[in-house]
């Protein structure tokens, strides 16, 4: 078990002006925020981070959402911060999430759902990566 993980603010969210509103849920979860930019992906770095997902049909329609407007990337510590991220934002359907989790909240259908969430260990440290220098990260 590690006590980082991952996530975005997706530009659905920002556009809608929920970016406040996400960090305060953040927050009050008990996570801490160790790093933290208000960027965009380009198309060609949306689809490297979701490379994994390049054979599913939602693809395209994914990585042209996620590049088209800014985003916020951040770096969360908690103990358990995988697995309690992951029950903090909801199911990737907000249809499916449960009552006063992000998603249910904030999210306007299934593509665009409003935040995502490292789904292991293995795959927070790559994607912290991906957005993050060492420098960058204040623990
Ligand atoms: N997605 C989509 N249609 C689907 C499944 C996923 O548009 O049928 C999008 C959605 O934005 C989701 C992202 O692709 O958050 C990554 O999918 P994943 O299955 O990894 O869901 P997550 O881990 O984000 O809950
Ligand atoms: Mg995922």
């Amino acid at each position: 078990m590690s006590n980082r993980t991952f996530t975005m603010i997706k530009p659905d969210a920002v556009e809608n002006g929920h970016i406040g509103a996400i960090l305060e849920k953040i927050n009050s979860a008990g996570f801490k925020i160790i790093a933290m930019k208000y960027t965009q992906l380009s198309l060609e770095k949306a689809e490297k981070f979701y490379e994994t997902h390049s054979d599913r049909p939602f693809f395209n329609e994914l990585v042209t959402f996620m590049s088209r407007g800014p985003i916020i990337a951040a770096i969360l510590e908690k103990d358990n911060a995988v697995e309690d991220f992951r029950e903090l934002i909801g199911s990737t359907n907000p249809s499916e999430a449960k009552e006063g989790t992000i998603r249910n909240l904030f999210a306007t259908s299934m593509g665009e759902n409003a935040v995502h969430g490292s789904d292991s260990d293995e795959n927070a440290k790559i994607e912290e990566s991906f957005h993050f220098t060492s420098e960058e990260i204040l623990s």
